[in-house]
């Protein structure tokens, strides 16, 4: 009645949850540091861009008051 791990799908499904946690804390999904000692420019949206000292990109949103991943074409902005 052994169950056969499933490495491969068990790591996505533990990965994502970690980014998420580490999101709504502020910090970088790739190393951890704090995005509030990131470098911040101001979007014409209101939010901010945020670069983490690793190269990340991160958008800060000043009304939610949450950082997410930026996305491809924001990253070029
Ligand atoms: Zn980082």
């Amino acid at each position: 009645m052994e169950q056969k791990a499933r490495i491969p799908g068990l790591f996505k499904n533990v990965i994502a949850p970690i980014q998420v946690w580490l999101l709504s804390q502020g910090r970088c999904v790739g190393c951890g540091r704090e995005l509030a000692s990131g470098t911040r420019s101001k979007r014409k949206d209101g939010s901010e861009k945020v670069v983490c000292s690793c190269g990340r990109l991160f958008i800060h949103d000043l009304k939610r008051k949450v950082y997410r991943r930026a996305l491809l074409e924001e990253v070029q902005i």
